[in-house]
């Protein structure tokens, strides 16, 4: 074991930690260890006197007049700009809208208009679903298209994901697009982004790129690494607030060409003309369809500032430290947990995927018990590290829990829980 060996040494690196002064900038409760900040991130601290003052004086004062006053017509934009450097794109090249299957429907089809005598679109058999129900959908409708699965991981923990040989296999002549996840959701496998990137387009077909468990969790380089499209979610390590608006990436060199179909006014080039006829608006802003929720943009954008003094490299430098810590302790502490994430850190997003056999009646002991992670089918316990307010303290205290969880195991001695609707 090659990290920290003791509670104390936690310390000691806690004092250490560049990014400890962050914490301060959440609203997290007393007694929880958060291990969960991939499904929703905590409360920001400014986030309440953003809400409060959006709702009194843009909506109660401003009224109608804040479309214009208060910049909520430029806000898509506004808050694209401010999650640019955060997937390494050009500030114009990112709007903040609608949620990420939407945002998913947009550029899948978007891209398979742009490859019309291809009809294949590729994706991931253990893709996060809705992305596989998206594909899916819009191969349908775009008739004579086809969805095609492949493995691009074997799930263990010494995956390669960049070794997808399978994805290369499919990658024939007749593949317009491939839709990837960079992080797996549930694994937390990490694609090379720029090398396969550079083999779809080697094989002519145009990639896309989910990053809802990427972002804020690792830099990343869309623009450097030639992707076509990306979508993500805010609400994850963003801490946007529960249902903030999703984000969405169009290359530059599409900007003209891309043509989504949900044409709504909001994406129209001069809306107010009112015209019947729709007009794409030249830049991002044609991948807008409807009214945007402001009020939640108001949350993100409070949740935005504080990655405005972040650096993402010692974001990543401490991911690493904190879920190489949890895979230490685990290996050693609690042999009953096989780990279903790559070792190698380069490999991993920012959470850790831990099988078990009983996997939900943990996750549901850990809670009670106040350290809060999640499941996800079909045994997986699922905890994230978020860098800008988990200490090593905080994470060496969860694993004595998990430890004492482990040990006493209330399953063996109760029915099993019924599950609740959101796992
Ligand atoms: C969380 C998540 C989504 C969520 O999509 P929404 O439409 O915003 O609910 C999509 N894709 C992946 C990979 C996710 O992890």
């Amino acid at each position: 074991m090659t990290g920290p060996s003791s509670r104390a040494a936690c310390a000691a690196l806690d004092a250490v930690d560049r990014l400890a002064a962050l914490r301060s900038r959440f609203l997290l409760p007393e007694g929880i260890v958060y291990l969960d900040g991939n499904s929703l991130g905590p409360l920001p601290a400014s986030v309440p006197a953003a809400l409060e003052a959006m709702v009194r004086d843009e909506w109660g004062s401003g009224l109608v007049r804040s479309w214009n006053l208060a910049g909520w017509w430029q806000k898509p934009c506004s808050l694209g700009a401010e999650i640019a450097p955060l997937i390494g794109a050009d500030r114009d090249e990112v709007v903040a809208c609608d949620s990420t299957s939407i945002n998913l429907f947009k550029v899948l089809a978007a891209a398979l208009e742009m490859a019309p005598d291809r009809r294949v679109v590729v994706a991931e058999r253990n893709a996060f679903p809705t992305d596989l129900y998206m594909a899916a959908s819009v191969a349908e409708l775009l008739a004579d298209r086809e969805l095609r699965l492949v493995d691009t991981s074997a799930g263990g923990p010494s995956t390669r994901r960049s070794g997808a040989t399978e994805l290369d296999a499919a990658l024939d002549g007749s593949v317009a697009v491939v839709l990837l996840s960079h992080v797996d959701y549930r694994s937390s496998a990490m694609h090379d982004m720029r090398a396969v990137t550079e083999r779809i387009h080697r094989s002519g077909a145009l990639a896309i790129w989910d990053l809802a468990h990427s972002v804020g969790a690792v830099p990343l380089e869309v623009t450097g690494c030639g992707v076509d499209f990306a979508v993500g979610c805010t609400y994850k390590y963003l801490s946007g607030g529960p249902g903030s608006p999703a984000f969405l990436y169009a290359a530059r060199r599409h900007h003209g060409s891309a043509h989504q179909p949900l044409t709504g006014w909001h994406g129209h080039a001069e809306p107010f003309l009112f015209r019947p006829e729709y007009e794409p608006a030249p830049g991002m802003r044609r991948f807008l369809v409807g009214s945007p929720p402001l009020i939640s943009f108001a949350s993100l954008e409070a949740a935005l500032a504080i990655w405005r003094d972040v650096d993402l490299d010692a974001v990543l430098d401490k991911s690493h430290a904190l879920s190489g810590l949890l895979i230490d302790l685990v290996g050693t502490r609690c042999p009953e947990l096989r780990l279903g994430s790559p070792r190698d850190p380069t490999r991993r997003g920012s959470h850790v995927a831990l099988h078990h056999e009983h996997a939900y009646d943990v996750v549901q002991a850990l809670a009670k018990r106040g350290v809060v992670g999640d499941f996800r089918e079909p045994d997986v316990v699922r905890l994230a590290l978020a860098p800008l307010y988990l200490s090593f303290v905080e994470l060496w205290d969860a694993v004595e829990i998990l430890v004492a969880v482990l040990d006493d195991a209330p399953w063996a001695s109760a029915p099993p829980s019924p599950r609740a609707p959101v796992t």
